[in-house]
C-alpha cells in the first residue's frame, strides 16, 4: 500500500515538469505532486518534507498563508537568550595569536 499526502504547495501543479505530467494525449494535465511518507520524514522526524516535495513549494505555502502562520504564535515582544561574554586568546594555523569573542549560554533556571 502506497503512503502518500499531496504536496501542499499552491502551485505545485503548475511547475512545467514531466514527472507532474498525466492524462493522455488531448488531455493532459499537470498534477500536485505525491509525497511519500517514509521513515525519514514522517513519525518522528516529522518536518516540512512530509508535506511539501520541495522547498520551493514550502516557501510558496508560507508565503501565500503567512498570516495563518503567524497568527499561530505571533510574537509581540522580544525574547532574550541571557549570555556571557568573554575575550579569548586564540592562534592561527601558523601560530599568529589573535582576539576572538566567545559567546557562552547562562543558565538562569537552576543550572
Ligand atoms: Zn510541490
Amino acid at each position: 500500500m502506497s503512503n502518500f499526502v499531496w504536496c501542499h504547495g499552491p502551485g505545485c501543479h503548475k511547475s512545467h515538469t514531466q514527472d507532474r505530467i498525466r492524462g493522455v494525449k488531448g488531455s493532459k494535465v499537470l498534477r500536485t505532486k505525491k509525497v511519500q511518507q517514509t521513515t525519514y520524514n514522517s513519525g518522528q522526524h516529522l518536518s516540512m518534507y512530509s508535506y511539501f516535495c520541495s522547498q520551493g513549494c514550502y516557501n510558496d505555502f508560507a508565503n501565500k498563508y503567512v498570516r495563518e502562520v503567524i497568527a499561530i504564535a505571533p510574537r509581540t515582544e522580544a525574547l532574550e537568550t541571557p549570555i556571557e561574554v568573554t575575550k579569548v586568546q586564540d592562534t592561527y594555523w601558523n601560530n599568529e595569536t589573535y582576539m576572538r569573542t566567545e559567546i557562552k549560554t547562562v543558565d538562569n533556571n537552576g543550572g
